[in-house]
């Protein structure tokens, strides 16, 4: 009876056109593992039935991520770990000898070995194989079936000697395993760099888009935050949520690394040297947005009130038709003075990413060879106010100062802008008696707390 190579399928290639893209996927992997004279009987694929630890790690991905193609020789069962597609080995090699196996059992779906790992199978397999192997299990001397533990041993893809699961490196061509440790610290260095590192590029992509994207969700959250109770709320949810994608990030490319095969010594290093990059751009790309949190609040967080009762002050607020509260012209609240003024007050939020200076300075120089810039110096505190007063005749001839305060809140990135008509004779007086009202005010929220808790629930 003639031997046939190694190399070639010697009795069947289960499942037609899908049977041929496995053996091609491990063509050049197997004559590296096959020994002297052994027979290939038969190339199957199948899924390897993992625990409900892999499966949560990798969710509904668990069944792509333990692709195998089963060899069949006479001599044992060959396991290589394929690529999503199928189309690839990615470099986990293990055996288990039929002198050493309990019980082959298949129900044309299935096929397990013992207490081995069950595989489901995705081509059923011919039933001479299946006699074949009940056979070769079998003692040769007493016939009896085998008991005890079955052993799979791990084999270099290089060479196919049996290497232990401590082995860094195979002891007879050297071959460097892919680290899992190395795989953990590069998904957590960098967005799907662990992942590429154990050869799933497109698994990479996923998880770098996944990843990415949702902390920019996230960063938008905190650029929109507008009190601190949001901008708190949704760091703590920020910094939850990146604990857990990370680990789940690290059990993936851990998982992965032990199915991923060995790796050039020079490539290696190189991946080991891009772990400080992947820590500097990840750690930016988490302190920018940081850096500008609720700088695109277009909400208006507080509104101005005074204890005005004693300099003769009567303050009303006017209850906005507008809900939304983005129209600036509408007046949030009017104050009455006992000598018969009026200030009509409006509020609006900065624009995005402005800042006092930018909206101070575009008023200033809005305002500039209109009117005149009578005090920008009042400082509240935080409080910048600056002083315009535009002047203009009446229906009777007279002249009349239109006067607004605008008052620049940089903490709650808002401008509040008083305007009062007032004749020319009782300017001084006016400007004096406002003035004295500044120091009095104070923030109250624009909105009730009950609606500051629903907008963090509802995520508006
Ligand atoms: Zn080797």
């Amino acid at each position: 009876m003639s031997q046939p190579k190694p190399n070639q399928p010697a009795i069947d290639v289960c499942g037609g056109r899908a049977g041929r893209r496995v053996f091609k996927a491990i063509a050049t992997l197997l004559p590296r593992v096959l020994t002297e004279g052994e027979q290939n009987l038969a190339v199957a694929e199948a899924i390897e039935q993992v625990g409900w630890r892999k499966r949560v790690v990798f969710g509904s991905m668990w069944g792509l991520t333990h692709r195998v193609a089963l060899v069949f020789t006479d001599r044992r069962l060959i396991e290589i770990a394929l690529s999503f597609a199928g189309r690839r080995a990615t470099g986990l090699v293990r055996e288990f000898a039929w002198s050493n196996s309990l019980e082959p059992r298949t129900d044309g779906q299935s096929f397990s070995l013992g207490d081995a790992p069950i595989w489901r199978l995705r081509q059923s397999l011919p039933e001479v194989l299946l006699a074949d192997i009940e056979e070769r299990s079998r003692d040769t001397k007493t016939g009896a079936r085998r008991v005890g533990h079955l052993q799979a041993w791990r084999l270099c893809p290089e060479c196919g000697l049996t290497s232990s699961e401590k082995d860094a490196r195979c002891r007879r061509c050297g071959a460097l395993k892919r680290s899992s440790r190395l795989a953990a610290l590069l998904a957590l260095a960098f967005p799907g760099a662990g992942h590429f590192f154990v050869k799933r590029p497109g698994f990479a992509l996923f998880r770098c888009v996944f990843e990415l994207g949702f902390f920019a969700v996230l960063s938008l959250q905190l650029l929109k935050a507008g009190s601190t109770f949001t901008t708190v709320s949704w760091m703590v949810a920020s910094g939850l949520a990146l604990v857990l994608i990370k680990a789940e990030s690290i059990s993936q490319a851990r998982a992965l690394a032990e199915r991923a095969g060995t790796i050039e010594d020079v490539r290696a290093k190189r991946w080991l040297r891009f772990i400080p990059l992947g820590i500097v751009l990840s750690l930016s790309a988490f302190i920018v947005p940081m850096m500008f949190v609720g700088s695109a609040d277009t909400k208006i967080t507080g509104d101005l009130a005074a204890d005005s009762t004693h300099l003769g002050w009567t303050v009303s607020r006017v209850e906005s038709t507008d809900q939304s509260q983005r129209n600036a012209q509408a007046p949030r609240a009017r104050w009455l003075h006992t000598d018969g003024w009026v200030v009509e007050v409006t509020a609006q939020p900065f624009p995005p990413f402005e800042w006092t200076d930018t909206v101070r300075a575009r008023w200033l120089a809005e305002f500039q060879d209109r009117t005149e810039v009578v005090a920008s110096e009042l400082r509240l505190g935080e409080i910048d106010v600056l002083r315009i007063i535009e002047t203009s005749f009446d229906e009777r001839g007279q002249e009349k100062a239109t006067v607004s305060h605008v008052v620049f809140d940089s903490y709650g990135r808002d401008e509040h802008v008083f305007t009062a008509d007032v004749t020319q004779d009782d300017l001084a007086e006016f400007n004096q008696k406002i003035q004295k009202l500044f120091p009095c005010m104070y923030w109250i929220s624009a909105r009730p707390p009950s609606s500051l808790v629903k907008r963090f629930i509802t995520l508006d």
